[in-house]
């Protein structure tokens, strides 16, 4: 059986509590034991000296464009790029072409995945037949076919009686929906609505738009019961909403999109279409209370919200399709986010590994005996280029590309095997 022995790491597991250096034996896919000095003479050893070990990253919001649109991104490259960037799972969301709302788009998706084998690749099925906002998908033969969650994401889900079936539905199957709050009504433009929006002459959302749809389904949640997870939280108020019924003990769990902790409107100013993405960047009064909720519980969970899209598609910005690729920079954005004191490194993996892996209640975020091999070893001192040389997408969109990150990836282990080393 294959063993690896990782020496000397400084781990950091929320899940147990555990941060300090140990050692780490694995064999074939479990973590066999973890100690202050474990000896296998039989095992391939891993120098983890100065690298911190996590459970693997858990990623409930990327998009791999696969089935339709492979020429941003497919199965294999999406892999590659989640793999380089520490995850070793993650959620499709179904808005591909055709969408995955039936069995059969579901378990392509699945063998595709399974057939490179680089990273756990779970698809989320539509909330409504074709993303029509019409009629629900059937959800048990999602379900059954591999689905761990429900979204329509792209597109809100505009109808509360659909919204409140769907709900109803998750609370008997134990499925959650993840939902895209934003009114359609009030959400027509390209950035945040401001003094960038005025000044560049350009259409807008505004913060309202996300704000009436999370109250929405928070109210639907407290009812239902049924759990539902407001996707890519980027408004200040949002953040009292969900923190409101958190109180009231609502099945609510919240992400954030780590570029919208560092990024604000101003971002069009510098790098144009590639800061476009919905819901759009905002002010620093949110980016400052999206952190306070990161820090305080309020948000459950990181997800990069990786959208890849072709050069063609990132022209003006007014035309621009919405989206930046993330998986690459998300951890050296945390890592940033640790430096400047907001959270410490602990709560950065719950973010990134034990809460999101809780959410779609999967194996992983965890680095305890007994357990499956999903770890990450990361430097979180190496500087690097986000460029051609590092880049595993298909797609370049972010305004981030051409930048001095800092923090790397080392190593990806997923059940048991290396899926990933730096060189
Ligand atoms: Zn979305």
């Amino acid at each position: 059986m294959l063993r690896h022995l990782i020496k000397n790491a400084y781990v950091v597991d929320p899940s147990t509590g555990l941060e300090g250096k140990r050692d780490i034996l694995i064999e074939g896919e479990k973590i066999k034991r973890i100690g202050e000095e474990v000896f296998e003479p039989e095992a391939q050893i891993i120098d983890a000296d100065g690298l911190i070990a996590a459970p693997g990253f858990v990623d409930l919001h990327v998009h791999f464009r696969d089935p339709g649109q492979t020429y941003k991104e497919d199965i294999l490259s999406g892999s590659k790029s989640a793999v380089a960037g520490g995850f070793t799972t993650v959620v499709c969301m179904p808005n591909t072409s055709p969408p995955i709302d039936s069995p059969e788009v579901a378990q392509y998706v699945i063998a595709k995945a399974n057939c490179w084998g680089l990273c756990n690749v779970y698809p989320a099925g539509t909330i409504t037949r074709g993303r029509k906002g019409e009629q629900l998908s059937d959800f048990f033969l999602l379900k059954e076919a591999g689905c761990v969650a429900f979204t329509d994401d792209g597109s809100p889900v505009m109808d509360a009686g659909i919204m409140r079936r769907a709900l109803q539905l998750s609370a008997q199957l134990g499925v959650p929906i993840l939902n895209h709050c934003e009114d359609d009504s009030l959400a027509e433009g390209v950035v945040n609505e401001g003094e960038v929006s005025a000044l560049l002459g350009i259409s807008s959302r505004p913060p309202e738009a996300e704000d009436v749809l999370n109250a929405r389904d928070c109210i639907l949640a407290h009812y239902t019961g049924g759990h539902v997870h407001i996707q890519h939280l980027t408004t200040a108020l949002g953040t009292e909403i969900v923190r409101i019924f958190k109180g009231k003990g609502t099945p609510v769990t919240c992400e954030v999109n780590p570029n919208h902790l560092v990024f604000t409107e101003e971002e069009t100013f510098r790098t144009g279409s590639m800061a476009r993405v919905n819901p759009p960047l905002r002010k620093e009064e949110d980016l400052k209370a999206l952190r306070s909720a990161l820090a305080d519980g309020t948000i459950d969970c990181i997800a990069t919200d990786h959208a890849p899209h072709g050069d063609f598609e990132k022209g003006r910005i007014e035309k621009a399709m919405p989206g930046m690729i993330g998986l690459q920079t998300a951890l050296p954005i945390m890592l940033r986010l640790v430096e400047e004191g907001v959270i410490d490194m602990k709560r950065m993996v719950q973010l990134m590994s034990t809460n999101p892996a809780r959410i779609i209640g999967i194996d992983g975020g965890t680095l305890r005996e007994g357990s499956v091999a999903d770890i990450v070893l990361f430097d979180p001192k190496r500087e690097w280029i986000f460029g051609e040389e590092t880049n595993f997408s298909k797609s370049k969109n972010t305004p981030l590309w051409g930048k001095k990150l800092k923090g790397k990836v080392i190593y990806t282990i997923k059940g048991g095997k290396i899926v990933y080393k730096d060189n």
